[in-house]
């Protein structure tokens, strides 16, 4: 089901329990901004997702009350983490969901990035 982004966060969604090493991830890339791991159900023959350290609902949520110094580091995280997965040569796709209308379901901001084949134009 979709979130309500308006919702306070929940510091029990499955995200922060990974966060917290209360369960456990396929982990990708850590540093001090961001923990990348492997989707569970992958969409793509590399489907990783990004996450913040810090409790963000959604994207919407972190660009209001994240400092700019957050914002930079999670943004060059998703960066490093893309370049470690050798994906900058053949390409890959972003993809945040915010909210209801962008089907996002876990209340803790996560950026999607595929790869590993081609993807074709948008539709929504
Ligand atoms: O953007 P949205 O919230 O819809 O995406 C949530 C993603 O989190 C899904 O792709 C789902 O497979 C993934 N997921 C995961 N591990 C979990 C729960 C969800 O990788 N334990």
């Amino acid at each position: 089901m979709p979130i309500d982004p308006r919702e306070p966060y929940d510091a029990n969604n499955i995200f922060a329990k990974i966060l917290r090493g209360e369960l456990p991830c396929s982990k990708v890339y850590e540093d001090e901004h961001a923990l990348a791991f492997n989707d569970i159900r992958p969409q793509a023959p590399i489907h990783v997702l990004v996450i913040p350290k810090g409790a963000y609902v959604s994207w919407d949520d972190f660009t209001a009350k994240a400092s700019d110094a957050e914002i930079a580091g999670f943004m060059r995280s998703v960066g490093a983490v893309t370049r470690q997965l050798e994906l900058d040569g053949p390409g890959y796709r972003l993809m945040i969901n915010m909210g209801g209308h962008g089907h996002q379901e876990v209340p803790h901001l996560h950026v999607h990035i595929f790869g590993g084949r081609q993807f074709f134009q948008m539709i929504a």
